[in-house]
């Protein structure tokens, strides 16, 4: 018996709903495309994340978020493995706290009120390049497009099927969420230590009713110091004697190569393009910044991955910078922290001053 095969035809097909995905679908409906959005994920669902939004990820966002915002961060301790403490404090806030699956189910919402088509499929069977078109395939369904953007994260099918392997530079993270009730409450509740994890950092971050505590390396070879005990250690130092719930830990993608963007009709988007910076792994504000780049690179059309590599040029060396500074600076930070931290207060300072900006837009 013959199964009988679905197709759909669209301008633009978008493989992941995350923060990349919805910045790419909002900007090409926007600009007039027909868009298939493609998630194999129901939502909510969650996402190792710290969910913190700087100044630039906010700056981007096109749609009102503020109902997903569970605290402002107005006062942050930096530290060196618990010591020489540098407090940064400013008027407004140098961060928003978001808890990712209200944040991403948002986000979602943003790009279903758009004119896009959604599915929900399992993973993909196959994907067909064509000089004038790309394929996904499914159980029963086969979807056309004349670009994809793969917006699917750290570990993108998309890349995989195409090169065979996911590919490119890789952090290291784990986290895990703390009832606030267990905490004694502390002056300053938001918190980054050095040195803690080798190239990287630990961070406490508060969420309302709950505090996120993770541990932070830019550099892969060091996943053997981010581990469940090490973060364990780290939450009784920062929070004392706590329970933590939802351990999970995920990579990091910081290659930030022009050569990993895209080529023919397929770009590669946020986490799926390693957009990350080294030194921070924030990645919120690379996967927007990105995913709408990706997407107006398609509306201009031609070349579209070089459309993309040109205007994604000014990001590209920033990131590429960070990822140096990265490399130069966490081996040296038992010297150089206190010059470390007082250019990150400055950093702090003026991100809080444009962040009441973006906020009063
Ligand atoms: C522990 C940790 C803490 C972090 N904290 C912060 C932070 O505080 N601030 C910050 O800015 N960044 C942070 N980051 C980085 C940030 O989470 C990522 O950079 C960001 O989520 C990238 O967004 P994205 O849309 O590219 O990918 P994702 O958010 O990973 O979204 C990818 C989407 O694609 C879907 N998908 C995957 N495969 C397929 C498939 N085959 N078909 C269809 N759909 C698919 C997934 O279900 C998912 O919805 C953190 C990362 C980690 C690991």
């Amino acid at each position: 018996m013959d199964i009988v095969t679905k197709s759909v035809k669209v301008d633009v097909i978008v493989v992941g709903g995350g923060p990349a995905g919805v910045a790419s679908v909002r900007t090409l409906t926007a600009g007039g495309a027909r868009v298939a959005l493609i998630e194999k994920t129901r939502f909510p669902r969650s996402k190792p994340c710290a969910g913190g939004l700087s100044a630039g990820a906010v700056r981007l966002l096109d749609y009102d978020f503020t109902t997903v915002v569970r605290e402002k961060v107005n006062e942050l301790r930096l530290s060196y493995k618990d010591k020489k403490p540098v407090i940064i404090k400013a008027e407004e806030p140098i961060a928003l706290m978001t808890k990712r699956a209200e944040f991403d189910s948002l986000g979602i919402e943003a790009a279903l009120s758009t004119e896009c088509q959604y599915f929900v499929l399992p993973e993909i069977s196959g994907i067909e390049l064509r000089r004038d078109a790309v394929e996904l395939i499914y159980p029963g369904l086969r979807i056309k497009g004349n670009y994809l953007v793969a917006a699917d994260g750290a570990g993108s099918t998309i890349r995989r099927l195409i090169s065979g392997r996911p590919k490119g530079a890789f952090g290291v993270a784990i986290e895990a969420d703390v009832d606030a009730n267990e905490v004694n409450t502390q002056e300053i509740r938001t918190k980054v230590d050095f040195g803690f994890s080798p190239g990287g950092y630990g961070w406490v971050f508060p969420k309302g009713d709950h505090y996120n505590v993770g541990l932070y390396s830019w550099n892969s070879r060091h996943s053997r110091f981010v581990n469940r005990p090490a973060l364990k250690q780290y939450a009784q130092i920062s929070l004392g004697e706590v329970n933590l719930s939802d351990i999970r830990g995920f990579p990091i993608a910081i290659s930030c190569s022009k050569k990993s963007m895209g080529s023919g009709r397929v770009l590669f988007v946020g986490d799926a393009g390693g957009f990350t910076y080294a030194s921070s792994g924030e990645g919120i504000y690379g996967a927007i910044l990105t995913g709408q780049l990706a997407a107006k690179s398609v509306l201009i059309g031609g070349d579209v991955v070089n459309n993309y590599r040109a205007t994604s040029s000014r990001y590209l060396r920033r990131c590429g910078l960070n990822r140096a500074f990265s490399r130069l600076i966490y081996p040296t930070l038992g010297v150089s922290y206190p010059l470390f931290a007082a250019r990150l207060n400055s950093q702090a300072m003026r991100a809080s001053m444009s962040l009441v900006d973006s906020e009063k837009r």
